[in-house]
């Protein structure tokens, strides 16, 4: 693993130098694959973060600061460009840290560029309005950064994460602080590594690893922080929202869902099958957007079934880097977690597992794919998220049943509906309570350029696309008086 890792994983970035962390320690980081430690990571702390804070600061009032959008636009495509060059390096990276297959992890690092691209490409296009106002006046907006950047990252997409969040706010001309996940931290300091190289101004992007506890609470609680952007649990997120509320600074929330794909009778199967299970597998179920939820209606329910549970017999689970359908799990601690839930399917029937190879290493955090059907609405694994390769079947009959159903949830991440009918497609896209709601698809590949976020527990604020840089910048409206020409005068 060493020769993959060109950077030195045990120090922050910090005003453009790498630096051992101010509280001298470090964590392991474990390949979730095999169980054996990739690396010693930075044990940031509330110093380092302070540090951070002040030089991300520095380069807000200096070179990033002052930099044209087209300037800053030209420096993140480069950067978008590098990452392209070397998405294979951080494929391997990502394989290992996250225990994601290679071909998922090179699709993140390709995602990663792609990012900085659009990005790169919007900076200079986020243009302001005139306001048509009362007579003598001339209103105008202004698109202007928050300053310093806070972005909390979890470890189930650091690239697309990082590029999503990051990305954006370095178009608008903020100063970023970044935290990575505890458990999956070395593609971001890879990133850090490669916008350096790319020419990033010191401060620019700051990175400090470390526990949520600590490096991350000290961020969300630190008065130089004027936004932060969080993907990662409901209950983090609730913390990281009370903290900036204390400094009356605006959050960005992205967490997770139990998003549904409604499956009508008339719908085309052929079409549908593909996405009904890998939205469900991808990542092993670690995903905020994973469909763990899949309603059929009663006319099609035995052949979806039938046919979701052939699909599960061919699910193979291996180590990452073999690159099977589904890799290990993040953790020992989210491997108990999801074995927990799929106890609480005891009572439920099972339609399929998929299988572990019998040659994955025992140290790995590997668990069977399961399919549950005929599980009531209620029942805690149609309820919960489960962050696993876990899918419950819920047949209905009509189409208020299904949205009732679909709806009847604490999250409203995403949702998808398979049907021919354009009227049924249209009244369900306004209904479904979610922040991207696909017909006749699901995730639309990805999806960069298409805005993202949830409603309810699933959080608040978009990222991705252009939507995004609202978020990252703030709007001033200057009214400047004139008076009129006629009068020539100001009154
Ligand atoms: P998980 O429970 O799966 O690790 P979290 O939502 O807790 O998911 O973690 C996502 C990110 O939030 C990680 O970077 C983690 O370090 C960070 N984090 C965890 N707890 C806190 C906290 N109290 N304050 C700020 N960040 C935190």
């Amino acid at each position: 693993m060493s020769d993959l890792i060109w950077f030195d994983p045990g120090l922050c970035l910090i005003g453009g130098r790498w630096q051992a962390p101010l509280t001298g320690q470090h964590v392991p980081l474990v390949d979730p694959s095999d169980g054996s430690r990739l690396a010693m990571i930075a044990r940031g702390g509330g110093g380092d973060i302070d540090a951070a804070v002040q030089a991300a600061q520095r380069a807000r009032d200096g070179d990033w600061g002052r930099m044209t959008a087209l300037a800053r636009g030209r420096i993140l495509t480069r950067i978008g460009q590098e990452v392209l060059a070397r998405a294979d390096d951080l494929a391997q990276l990502e394989a290992r840290d996250v225990g994601k297959p290679l071909t998922q992890a090179r699709a993140d690092a390709v995602a990663l560029g792609r990012y900085l691209e659009f990005y790169g490409g919007a900076a200079d296009k986020v243009h302001g309005q005139t306001i048509p106002y009362q007579e003598g006046y001339t209103v105008y907006t202004l698109r202007e950064a928050h300053g310093v950047t806070g972005h909390i990252v979890p470890w189930n997409y650091p690239m697309q994460i990082i590029g999503r969040s990051v990305g954006a706010a370095l178009a608008m001309g903020n100063a970023c602080v970044l935290k990575p996940a505890e458990e999956a931290c070395l593609t971001a300091l890879a990133f850090a590594d490669i916008c350096l190289g790319a020419g990033l101004p010191d401060g620019a992007l700051n990175v400090v690893p470390g526990l949520g506890p600590e490096a991350g609470a000290a961020l969300s609680a630190h008065p130089g922080v004027q936004h932060i952007s969080f993907t990662g649990s409901v209950r983090t997120g609730a913390l990281i929202q009370q903290a900036a509320g204390a400094n009356v600074v605006p959050v960005t929330l992205e967490l997770g869902g139990k998003s549904p794909q409604l499956v009508f009778d008339d719908a085309d199967l052929d079409a549908a099958l593909p996405f009904l299970v890998n939205a469900g597998i991808q990542n092993a179920g670690q995903t905020c957007s994973a469909s763990s939820r899949i309603l059929v209606q009663r006319g099609i329910y035995e052949a979806v079934k039938t046919r979701m549970a052939d699909a599960y017999h061919a699910l193979d689970v291996g180590p990452a880097i073999q690159d099977r359908r589904l890799g290990p799990l993040i953790s020992a601690r989210q491997k108990q977690i999801v074995e927990g839930f799929i106890a609480q399917g005891a009572d439920l029937p099972c339609a399929a597992m998929g299988a572990v190879d019998a040659d994955a290493p025992d140290g790995g955090f590997y668990v069977r794919p399961h399919l549950f059907a005929d599980v009531p609405p209620d029942h805690p694994l149609a309820q919960q998220e489960v962050f696993g390769p876990v899918q419950v079947l819920i047949p209905f009959d009509t189409e208020a049943e299904a949205l009732r159903i679909a709806n009847g949830t604490d999250y409203g991440l995403v949702a998808s509906v398979w049907t021919e009918s354009g009227a049924r497609q249209m009244r369900l896209a306004r209904a479904l309570k979610a922040g991207q709601v696909f017909i006749n698809n699901y995730g639309a590949g990805g999806g960069v350029e298409l805005p993202f976020g949830g409603v309810g527990k699933s959080g608040h604020g978009r990222e991705k696309g252009f939507e995004a840089l609202f978020g990252f910048s703030q709007l001033k409206t200057v009214a400047a008086y004139h008076g009129s020409v006629e009068t020539g005068e100001m009154t």
